[in-house]
């Protein structure tokens, strides 16, 4: 809960560009659907700046933020020093919420459940048994593996430009691992891996390859021939990972933009104690994206 001496009820997001987020218009579709007084701002903050910006927010009235790139796990280093985490923002080492409460601060990570929710109940996608490859290890991938772990799949690979990254994050979620299988690779290695260990059902790209127009080849066989390919980048047409997927055959395509709705939601509900209705907002900024 909202610490109730914070009147003003200001949020925002921090990040570094900013201006292209859509996360105030979400915000503000929420507050109107479930009838929060509240502002919701973007705010551009510097990684230099970040710390201090923190430290300033709640004193002029703000009861919270999100963080997105590239302030994720520098973040994640102030809450730990100054608040509490989330266990899974704990294990993440990457926050995307932030609260100031009664309590103090707290710092969860919501991108993992935003993940799950648009997976599972936008797409119908059970993950159960289903061999899911994870390409990119930094904070969006952090922030998905507790979460894809819990959901059972038989195997978790996550592959990464830099492999010793990949290597890096299978070894520190091993303990949560359970009976899946969880290896870490470098995208170089993704050959050699699937002849031995077979194809995958589920390919999530979380690597920011789409944000400046590269895709990432996938060698042949790969996934399997009904697989279902995701990438948390989103735009008005197929970010260049999902139209290289679909010129490969891949039938099964979604962007992010239904995970950066419903992260939104776990962190409006962190901060109001409502759960906002997701899909009415997720059609008004599809439609808005396809008007661009
Ligand atoms: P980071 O900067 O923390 O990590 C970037 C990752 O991408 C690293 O693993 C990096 O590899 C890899 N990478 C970058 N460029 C390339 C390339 N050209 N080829 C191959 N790999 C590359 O970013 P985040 O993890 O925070 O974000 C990743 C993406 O996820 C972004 O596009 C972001 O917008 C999106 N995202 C979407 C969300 C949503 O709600 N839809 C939520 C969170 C993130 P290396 O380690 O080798 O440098």
């Amino acid at each position: 809960m909202t610490d109730q001496s914070c009147h003003t009820d200001h949020y925002a997001v921090l990040g570094h560009p900013i201006h292209h987020s859509m996360s105030p218009k979400i915000h503000a579709a929420f507050a109107e659907q479930t009838g929060q007084q509240l502002s919701y701002e973007a705010i551009d903050v510097s990684p230099e700046s970040l710390q201090t910006r923190l430290t300033q927010l709640p004193k002029e009235g703000f009861c919270g933020v999100n963080i997105t790139v590239p302030h994720k796990e520098v973040a994640w280093q102030y809450v730990k020093q100054h608040g509490l985490l989330s266990e899974r923002a704990a294990l993440a080492g990457a926050v995307n919420t932030l609260a100031w409460t009664t309590e103090g601060l707290l710092g969860d990570n919501t991108d993992g459940q935003g993940l799950l929710n648009d997976l599972q109940q936008r797409h119908g996608l059970s993950l159960a048994g289903k061999r899911i490859l994870l390409l990119g290890a930094g904070g969006a991938s952090r922030g998905v593996i507790l979460p894809l772990l819990a959901a059972h799949p038989a195997a978790l690979v996550i592959a990464n430009r830099t492999a010793a990254r990949a290597e890096a994050l299978a070894e520190l979620f091993a303990p949560q691992r359970a009976n899946c299988v969880l290896l870490g690779c470098g995208l170089g290695h993704l050959d050699r891996l699937t002849a031995s260990a077979g194809s995958f059902d589920v390919v999530i790209n979380a690597t920011s390859a789409s944000l400046g127009g590269e895709s990432i080849t996938l060698p042949t066989g790969t996934l399997t021939s009904d697989a279902f390919a995701y990438d948390m980048m989103y735009g008005k047409a197929l970010t260049p990972f999902l139209q290289a997927q679909q010129n490969a055959g891949v039938r099964h395509l979604a962007d992010g933009l239904g995970m950066l709705v419903e992260q939104a939601a776990v962190a409006f509900t962190l901060w109001r104690g409502v759960t906002p209705q997701t899909q009415p907002v997720y059609n008004q900024l599809r439609n808005d994206l396809s008007n661009k």
